[in-house]
């Protein structure tokens, strides 16, 4: 029962970029990468605008005011909602998600570390309570549930039962896809939601090893399902009912791999990965011309599973924001180069 139209003043996707504090020493005024203003930078003499550049000074709280407090205005007015943090390998993207674990238990405040995901959690909970606490007579009502999953290497694994690892999609009666036997976990509070990311985020560390890290070449994606009600306002006992998903998606690091570093297993996860990402680029550009021409488009290359997990959540009445993470160094330019190049293919 969606109500709402599918556009408002806010766009269905919206792309931001945030420069990460440096990792060396060179001298500020040297490095390619400069914002030049609110929603623009320059690599060199290349200018790029997004819907908002961020440079290092930026905190962990105006990334949530600039994408995560308009996603909960979304969310809770029944669209489907997404972030996905994009970028290559050490540039910020888990950082700005999730945040360290540790942080989700310090206070909202500019200066904590607490990530994007958290920070949502938090707003929507107070939402959701204040609406409900508002609500007397009107008997609002809402329900939510979450699961954690990852993609490794094109299989599917249960990042709250570990044990999990290969997991099936399938299609149901109503031809609406989901994943044989994840766990779905019921949550009321904002302390039920830290305990699952503070499990799954754990279990995604377990498998990784020393010197490539596995989580540089996962996708993980946190689903969050909100079904709410209203009833009772008539004496006919008319109710009105929403349901929305907000899908949070850390992505693999979009590297250029020297293939001669990897070994053989390592060769192929790293093929799956930049399969799956190419293929989330031409989705997103799919999904946002769908969105605007109103009318469904058959997406031609259904075989990875983050294509697909994603088709169900980008399609139709929803909401995109991609966070391109950067390194302002001048040794990774060419990465930097390619990130804000799939995030202007997005836009
Ligand atoms: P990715 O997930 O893209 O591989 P991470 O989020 O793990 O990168 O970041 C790499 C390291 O840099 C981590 O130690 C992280 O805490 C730190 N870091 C990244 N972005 C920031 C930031 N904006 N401020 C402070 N530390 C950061
Ligand atoms: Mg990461």
């Amino acid at each position: 029962h969606q109500s709402k139209p599918p556009f408002e003043s806010d766009p269905p996707v919206k792309v931001v970029v945030r420069i990460r504090p440096t990792n060396d020493n060179g001298i500020e005024g040297d490095r390619t990468v400069k914002k030049v203003s609110s929603d623009t930078l320059c690599v060199g003499d290349r200018q790029f605008t997004f819907d908002s550049v961020f440079d290092s000074n930026t905190n962990q709280e105006d990334i949530f005011q600039s994408v995560g407090v308009p996603l909960v205005k979304n969310a809770l007015d029944g669209y489907n909602t997404s972030i996905l943090s994009y970028g290559q390998s050490g540039s910020g993207k888990t950082y700005t998600m999730w945040g360290p674990p540790s942080a989700m238990f310090e206070e909202p405040s500019p200066q904590s570390h607490k990530g994007i995901v958290p920070r949502i959690f938090q707003m929507l909970f107070s939402e959701l309570d204040r609406e409900q606490q508002a609500s007397d007579g009107k008997q609002f009502n809402y329900q939510c549930r979450c699961s954690f999953l990852e993609i490794y290497n094109e299989q599917i694994g249960d990042l709250l039962d570990p044990t999990q690892r290969n997991l099936e999609m399938k299609d149901d009666s109503k031809n609406a896809l989901y994943i044989e036997n994840l766990t779905e976990e019921y949550v009321t509070s904002y302390d039920d939601v830290t305990q699952i990311l503070i499990k799954g985020l754990s279990s995604r560390k377990v498998g990784a090893t020393s010197l490539n890290s596995k989580s540089s070449r996962s996708h993980i994606i946190f689903t969050f399902v909100i079904e709410s009600w209203c009833k009772g306002i008539s004496s006919k006992g008319f109710s009105s009912s929403k349901s929305s998903r907000i899908s949070l998606i850390d992505l693999a690091g979009q590297d250029r791999n020297k293939i001669e570093d990897a070994g053989k297993q390592c060769l192929k996860e790293i093929k799956n990965v930049k399969k799956s990402l190419s293929q989330l680029g031409h989705l997103v550009d799919v999904l946002t011309k769908e969105t605007l021409s109103g009318k469904a488009e058959e997406i031609s290359n259904r075989t990875s599973c983050l294509t697909r997990l994603l088709q169900e959540s980008l399609g139709g009445n929803a909401k995109l924001s991609l966070i391109c993470s950067i390194s302002p160094d001048n040794k990774n330019t060419g990465e930097t180069l390619r990130t804000l190049r799939f995030g202007q293919r997005v836009r």
